[in-house]
């Protein structure tokens, strides 16, 4: 098995695990971003969140919910969830995960480079989604 994420599901790869459920595990990020960054996987391989069939989602996602108690419990009640799909959007490993980065106040926020919606475009990116404009 190639993944990284299921070897450490399997434990044949050491990891820092901070929970596990029959359906999800939680383990550090070895670069991680602020203290305590956590990496919440299913632990079935899954690439993308569409592919997940809805009743495994439901239990990954009670899972997910868990591990958000923990940190709003134990580390900080302010924390950036962030998952990667796709190359283009920085995804490197190939098995879905959800970044979990607590934030204290001592460092840099994501910048989020923004731009004001014109009507245009909201026409085009509704216009792809099959949706109707309605102004
Ligand atoms: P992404 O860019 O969203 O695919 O994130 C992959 C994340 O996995 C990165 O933040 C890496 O630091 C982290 N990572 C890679 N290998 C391991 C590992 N063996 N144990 C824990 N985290 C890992
Ligand atoms: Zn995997």
């Amino acid at each position: 098995m190639e993944c990284v994420f299921c070897k450490i599901i399997n434990k044949e790869l050491p990891a820092y695990i901070v929970y596990e459920d029959e359906d999800t595990m939680a383990f550090l990020d070895i670069n991680p971003v602020s203290k305590g960054h956590l990496l919440v996987v299913p632990k079935k391989h899954y690439s993308r969140l569409s592919e997940i069939p809805q009743e495994e989602l439901k239990r990954f996602f009670q899972g997910l919910q868990n591990v958000v108690k923990m940190v709003e419990s134990n580390l900080s009640k302010h924390y950036n969830i962030v998952v990667n799909q796709g190359e283009l959007a920085g995804q490197v490993i190939n098995h879905l995960h959800f970044h979990i980065i607590p934030r204290y106040g001592n460092e840099q926020i994501f910048i989020w480079l923004t731009h004001k919606l014109s009507k245009e475009e909201a026409q085009e990116v509704l216009e792809k989604l099959g949706k109707n404009l309605i102004v």
